[in-house]
């Protein structure tokens, strides 16, 4: 710029300049103007880049710039034209000014083109690098093991890999156009799949087990995952579906889940599982309460017949064993083995503990016929030990431990039975099953006696009926009264027969009174709810009545009014229908069962009788004083005959007939005494 510049200067004169002052302008101009640009690019120090690199760098190009100019100005010097070709050895301002324009030139166009040279080189290199990927990506696309379907927004399928089609079995020309919806197996409802959308929309993203369909119609697992890929302002543009075939994996994990399990022996749970399924059964009970039992059983001698017989014949034995004892419980106990020749079984939904023993007798029993094992026949018994949720431990640790220290006072006390931890269950077990034998024994061996107590009418004194009272004369314990024995009669279903008994030794009674005395009375019989339940009743009566060729009012059956509370319609039209056959019915215990009024007003019944609890404190409490008065004008009013039982002074008796009841049955009168005695009673007061 400079030397044109000169150059284009008119004057009378010719610029000449010294070759050396013009290399020192030209070293001058170019050192500077690099220390100007090295400051601007170099990290010099990044705070002084920062605000002030600029200003320094501007400062040195403008010293770069003027000392150029004036050492070039200070290399000119003005001559004459006539002198001019004279002088020597200085350099022609033209010549000058056309070498800087030249080499100016060159160097901008070597600059321009190395600049698109290296710009073109990078582009084609990315270009080639572009190419590289996507024919990777395509490979992948088709040898991935990996099943991949992508659709566009609206789920229609662009493409599928092969993968896809060995998965599904649909060649891509079978699903291109189609929803995902053709591989739908129909074992996910709605909900999952608008959940699955939803999640999707919402993050971009879905991961889970599917159940779809193959071509062929079998149904497999896959894992899957779709990621939506969206367009730039960020709606989702297509949907890409990556899957894996799980069948196999399933399977392995299930296999793997039953050999943690299960014993591969006798394919029972095995401890594992037992412990897990105690540790549920016992937060279900904590919840929702009831009673839990857990047995360890150990068999008895089995090491005897392992090592006489051998290990394969002592396997199929274990396995014959693990058979009966999961047959002889119910499909929702759980039996495991424990190990060796230890089992374990667990009982929920217990009524009562003692209902474990129960079931430890099904399991004595299982195995009391010999097992064949490989022509050999094994007998084989086992010893059981019974612990209780919550009385013996409050968790599956110290249940198990509870039935296995009771398993080894089984063992102690001669083997093939069961003890239960706490040795009061044991002991009221043992005696309930004792009285149980006692009572079926009672049954068959005339150990039972009914007895009879009077029934009176207030206003006369006259007898006017008796009520049978069952005793059972037990050899060893004597006479025992019926609230010991009835209650677990009932549960046995042992009732059915002694009610038929007693009813038919009532029935006996009622006939040699007609015939030998003249005694035209009923006779009152207690009937439990099971003998009801049973549907037949109406049978067992009609034959006690033909067989002692009795008329039908001979006989009224006492039915208590808890029973008539807690039963159902059907138990009621039984009643109902003995009624109509002409039988007396009446409610006993009246006045602790809750009955409404109104549901009072239709039962099949003749007579009220009003509970003992009533009279007892007769007539000196308010209270009870109270409520008799209004049972018996409640009775009156409907039509109900109404006795009172327990009455034992003649202050209650005085009360009760002032207060209109008709009649009355208490140790007043008499106790309940043997047939004979209460003859003998009745003749003495007819006298
Ligand atoms: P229940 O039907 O209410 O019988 C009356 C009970 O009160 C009898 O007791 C009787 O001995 C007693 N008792 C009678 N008068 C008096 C008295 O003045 N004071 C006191 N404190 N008690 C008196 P028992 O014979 O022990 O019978 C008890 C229950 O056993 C009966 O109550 C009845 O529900 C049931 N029962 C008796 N025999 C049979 C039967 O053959 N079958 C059925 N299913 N249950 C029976
Ligand atoms: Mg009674
Ligand atoms: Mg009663």
């Amino acid at each position: 710029m400079h030397y044109v510049g000169m150059t284009a200067m008119r004057m009378n004169a010719q610029v000449r300049y010294d070759p050396g002052l013009f290399m020192l302008a030209l070293l001058c101009a170019v050192v500077l103007a690099i220390a100007a640009l090295s400051i601007r690019s170099q990290p010099v120090a990044s705070r002084v880049r920062g605000r002030w690199s600029g200003a320094v760098a501007a400062l040195v190009m403008g010293g770069a710039i003027t000392g150029m100019h004036y050492t070039a100005m200070f290399s000119a010097y003005f001559v004459r034209d006539e002198t001019a070709r004279a002088v020597t050895g200085s350099l022609d301002p033209a010549f000058l000014a056309t070498i800087v324009i030249l080499v100016s030139g060159l160097l901008i166009a070597l600059v321009l083109s190395a600049t698109v040279a290296v710009r073109y080189l990078d582009v084609v290199q990315r270009l080639r690098r572009a190419n590289d990927e996507l024919r990777q990506a395509a490979s992948v696309f088709d040898h991935t093991a990996e099943g991949i379907m992508v659709t566009d927004a609206a789920a229609k399928i662009l493409s599928v890999n092969r993968a896809f089609t060995w998965v599904t079995g649909y060649a891509a020309s079978e699903v291109l156009g189609q929803t995902p919806k053709v591989l739908g197996s129909g074992r996910h409802d709605e909900n999952f799949y608008r959940a699955l959308w939803a999640t999707l929309l919402k993050t971009g993203h879905w991961e889970g087990e599917v159940w779809n369909r193959r071509k062929n119609g079998e149904i497999y697992p896959e894992l899957l995952t779709i990621n939506a890929i969206r367009d730039k302002h960020g709606a989702p543009q297509n949907f890409v579906a990556l899957f894996r075939d799980i069948t196999q994996l399933k399977r392995t994990q299930e296999e793997l889940e039953r050999l943690a399990h299960f014993d591969a022996l006798t394919g029972l749970p095995n401890r594992t599982l037992l412990g897990e399924r105690l540790h549920h059964a016992l937060d279900r009970i904590r919840r929702s309460g009831g009673e839990l039992a857990v047995m360890v059983l150990d068999l008895d001698g089995f090491k005897t017949v392992n090592d006489s017989l051998g290990h394969p014949t002592g396997d199929r034995l274990l396995q014959a064993i693990a058979q009966r004892l999961a047959a002889a419980l119910r499909a929702e106990d759980t039996v495991a083995r424990l190990g060796g020749d230890e089992f374990a079984v667990i009982l929920e939904d217990l009524k009562h503990g003692g209902d474990a023993a129960e079931v430890a007798r099904k399991l004595l029993l299982s195995l009391a016929e010999p097992v064949d094992v490989g022509g050999h026949s094994a007998l084989v018994t086992v010893s059981i030990g019974i612990a209780l949720y919550p009385e013996d431990g409050g968790d599956s640790i110290a249940l198990l431990k509870a039935a296995d220290t009771a398993m080894y006072q089984s063992k102690q006390t001669g083997r093939n039975t069961f003890h239960f931890h706490h040795s009061d269950m044991t002991l009221a077990v043992r005696r309930r099953l004792d009285m149980e034998e006692g009572l079926r024994r009672a049954l068959e061996g005339d150990e039972l006696e009914v007895w009879y107590q009077p029934q009176v009418d207030l206003a006369s004194g006259a007898v006017i009926g008796a009520e049978a009272l069952l005793r059972w004369r037990d050899p060893r314990a004597g006479l025992i009264l019926p609230n010991e024995f009835i209650p677990l009669a009932e549960e046995t279903g042992l009732i059915i027969a002694i009610g038929d008994w007693v009813l038919n030794a009532a029935a006996a009674a009622a006939r040699r009174w007609r015939e030998q005395f003249g005694w035209h009375w009923k006779v009152s019989i207690n009937i439990a709810g099971p003998q009801i339940e049973r549907g037949d009743f109406h049978f067992s009566v009609l034959r006690a009545l033909g067989g002692n060729a009795l008329p039908a009012e001979a006989l009224e059956l006492e039915i208590t009014e808890t029973f008539i509370m807690h039963n159902a319609d059907n138990a009621l039209e039984v009643v109902r229908q003995l009624r109509a056959l002409g039988i007396k019915t009446a409610i006993d215990d009246f006045g602790t069962g809750y009955s409404s009024l109104a549901y009072l007003k239709h039962l099949p019944i003749d007579r009220l009788k009003i509970d003992r609890g009533f009279v007892k404190d007769l007539p000196g409490d308010r209270d009870d004083a109270a409520i008799v008065a209004a049972v018996i004008a409640l009775g009156a009013s409907l039509g109900y005959t109404v006795i009172a039982e327990g009455v034992e002074t003649e202050a209650q008796r005085d009360f009760l007939r002032r207060a209109g009841c008709d009649q009355g049955q208490g140790y007043l009168f008499s106790p309940p005494l043997p047939m004979a005695e209460f003859e003998a009673w009745v003749r003495e007061r007819e006298r």
